[in-house]
């Protein structure tokens, strides 16, 4: 089977956590999310995970070694047979190289891998950041733009909800500035490659989906 590789970019809380659950729901591939990965891990309080929590916590990234090992053993699984959304990763070179050598064999075999860029300001990002609860499921809320029926309560399990540690101002901060330097650069190979697919990551959640669907559809993969 040809498999397809999608890779969501994209600053934190540009949205693409949401837009790459719609992408698997409509592609019907799985989510490799490393963010919620390990953030399972940190509640599981594993070792992996009080590793992690030391980084996540300032905002920074957890060592490419621990990333690659995970990714791999998840991108092992039956339900990535036909391929993977990835959000999150790669987040620098290193990862950039990993994943790319990853999925060479599968684009020989004709295969095809795109990279997504939610493009959004760093002023709306602030804002939307700010108001964000998350929950242990992997559901995410906002304040203003998506709050939980019941106040503090999340819609899908009814577990608390929580602002997470990486989500208070500094930190934001910061890992916006990592994101500018680190993840961003990244792009140039997809674009040079003519493998980027660019939305506009300011507008409303609908309208975000609206055209990653009509730009996935013009290059055949819905
Ligand atoms: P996210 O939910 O994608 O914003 O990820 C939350 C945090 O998990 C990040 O701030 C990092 O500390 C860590 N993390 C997630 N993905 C990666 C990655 N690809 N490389 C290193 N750290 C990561």
């Amino acid at each position: 089977m040809a498999k397809t590789f999608l890779i969501l970019f994209g600053a934190p809380g540009s949205g693409k956590g949401t837009q790459a659950i719609r992408l698997a729901d409509k592609m019907k591939l799985p989510m490799v999310s490393t963010g919620d990965l390990l953030r399972a891990e940190l509640e599981k309080n594993s070792p992996l995970g009080r590793i992690a929590k030391k980084y996540m916590d300032k905002g920074k990234l957890v060592p490419d070694e621990l990333l690659a090992e995970f990714v791999e053993h998840r991108l092992k699984k039956a339900d990535a047979r036909a391929g993977a959304i990835f959000d999150g990763f790669p987040r620098n070179e290193e990862q950039q190289e990993f994943i790319l050598r990853r999925i060479k064999p599968a684009l020989r075999a004709g295969g095809r891998a795109f990279a997504v860029l939610i493009d959004s300001s760093d002023k709306a990002i602030k804002a939307r950041l700010g108001g964000r609860r998350a929950c242990a499921c992997g559901a995410v809320y906002n304040l203003k733009t998506k709050p939980p029926k019941r106040a503090g309560v999340c819609d899908l399990c009814g577990k608390k909800i929580y602002t997470r540690d990486d989500d208070k101002p500094k930190v934001i901060a910061d890992r916006l500035k990592l994101y500018h330097k680190q993840s961003e650069p990244l792009l140039d190979y997809w674009r040079s490659e003519g493998k980027l697919i660019e939305v506009n990551g300011d507008a409303a959640i609908d309208e975000v989906w609206k055209e990653l669907e009509g730009k996935i559809k013009e290059k055949g993969l819905i």
